[in-house]
């Protein structure tokens, strides 16, 4: 914790990160008349939606992509504000009859009383062909192999309750927007105050309100607010990046260390002309990364043509031990033979790791096999009147996604608003 007196700045509410849900929280309070000042660590604003416009004709996503669900918060708002949404690839396009079978699935208790993992679920079911065959259709496009042994079945099963109960299914729609999501995330921050290169160290309550010990380019500041919402990324907090005093309450602490987090890998190569001969826009191969996507599949001009690489959590770490050149190099040779293009190497190169970012460290939340079921529910928790959570890993519908994080963020903004009624009937 900085040691010296920096300048003190004061607001009505803190939030501590701009990414979706940080972003929408902000929004919230700021249209109920409150001074709000958003701190975040990076030099740019949105977290985990990171648009390029640099490496190709196209914008290129280094994080989120996909709008998940015609059902998805964002969606109105992005529509009210004019932006284009493009049909984009589906993951998933359930079969006819999945729904129900699903629905009778569900209903005649497949959700396990232990909590085993979803590899585990599905193991048990091998020999029931029906059985095996939905939930391989539930399951099988959406994850990859070390999400299905690293992630609750009695979370996985409830979040597909939730689906059914929303009328949709999380694979079945994804939308595009075409000017990338670096353009939203520019739409939710209009008229904010966002402080960039705000990197929170320390956050204190004290008597009256809450102290926030942030480092800057030029060294120590302060802050001062009434409240305060976290909504910095579930690796940071497990990282302990950000001191709390007094220290959280054993049950917040728990919930934080019980939640997982795979490392992704994701890899971008732009090549000249339209390289993609396969009759789907995504292809499994081996060597690594296994999964590879045609990004700019769903209309965008062919002059050149987007190939996203994928890789999860063991199979990223084992990439990872390379230099950056030869893992780059190893995948797009790869990738060139997949497309028997060996003769045509990517115009461009890159990749950026989420479990090695600082301000991430990891991709997306999971709940593992062994945690509680409500635990989303007691990250989200308030820390009494004063401090708030928001951010995907809080949401307990479509966590994981930006419609989550989203929703999270407003969800927060509500607990604040309430919180500060309680605390003026209190005073009066
Ligand atoms: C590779 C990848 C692909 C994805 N694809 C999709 C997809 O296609 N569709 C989808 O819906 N979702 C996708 N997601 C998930 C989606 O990106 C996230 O769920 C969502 O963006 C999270 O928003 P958030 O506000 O909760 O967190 P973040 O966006 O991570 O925001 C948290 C902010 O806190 C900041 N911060 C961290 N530490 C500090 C600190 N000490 N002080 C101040 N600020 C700090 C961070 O810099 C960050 O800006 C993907 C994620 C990844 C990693």
């Amino acid at each position: 914790m900085p040691n010296a007196h920096p300048p003190t700045t004061s607001s009505d509410v803190i939030v501590v990160g701009a990414g979706a849900a940080g972003l929408s929280a902000a929004r919230r309070l700021a249209d109920a008349g409150l001074d709000v000042r958003v701190l975040e660590a990076r030099d740019r604003l949105g977290g985990r939606l990171h648009t390029r416009h640099d490496l190709a004709g196209v914008p290129v996503e280094l994080g989120a992509e996909f709008m998940h669900t015609a059902a998805n918060p964002l969606r109105p708002v992005l529509r009210a504000a004019g932006f284009e949404e493009r049909r984009g690839v589906s993951s998933h396009l359930p079969s006819e009859s999945f729904r129900p079978r699903l629905e009778s699935f569900l209903a005649a208790s497949c959700t396990p009383e232990e909590s085993i993992s979803v590899e585990a679920l599905v193991q048990r079911h091998a020999t029931d062909a029906p059985a095996a065959q939905l939930l391989e259709e539930a399951f099988g496009a959406q994850r990859g192999r070390e999400e299905l042994r690293r992630t609750s079945a009695t979370d996985a099963m409830h979040e597909l309750e939730l689906e059914l109960a929303d009328d949709e299914f999380m694979g079945e729609h994804n939308f595009r927007l075409p000017a990338g999501w670096g353009t939203v995330v520019d739409h939710l921050a209009q008229g904010l105050h966002c402080e960039t290169g705000r990197r929170v160290e320390h956050i204190g309550i004290e008597a009256g309100g809450i102290v926030v010990e942030a480092v800057g380019e030029n060294g120590p500041l302060q802050y001062r607010a009434e409240q305060l919402i976290v909504t910095v990324p579930l690796g940071v907090l497990k990282n302990g990046d950000i001191q709390f005093t007094p220290a959280l309450p054993a049950e917040k602490s728990a919930a934080i260390q019980a939640m997982t987090t795979l490392d992704i890998l994701k890899l971008v190569f732009v090549f000249d002309g339209d390289v993609w001969t396969f009759d789907s826009p995504v292809q499994q191969t081996r060597p690594s990364p296994s999964t590879w996507w045609h990004s700019t599949w769903d209309g965008a001009p062919r002059d050149e043509t987007v190939i996203v690489g994928w890789a999860v959590g063991d199979e990223a770490r084992r990439m990872l031990q390379e230099p950056p050149e030869v893992m780059t190099a190893r995948a797009a040779a790869s990738l060139s033979a997949m497309l028997g293009r060996p003769d045509h190497p990517p115009r461009t190169a890159t990749f950026h790791s989420w479990g090695a970012d600082p301000f991430t460290r990891g991709s997306y939340s999971h709940v593992p096999p062994g945690a509680p079921r409500d635990i989303r529910d007691r990250l989200a928790m308030p820390t009494g009147d004063r401090i708030f959570w928001a951010g995907e890993a809080t949401a307990a519908f479509r966590s994981r996604t930006v419609g989550g994080a989203y929703a999270s963020g407003a969800r927060a903004a509500a607990e604040v608003l309430d919180a500060r009624s309680r605390l003026v009937e209190a005073a009066s």
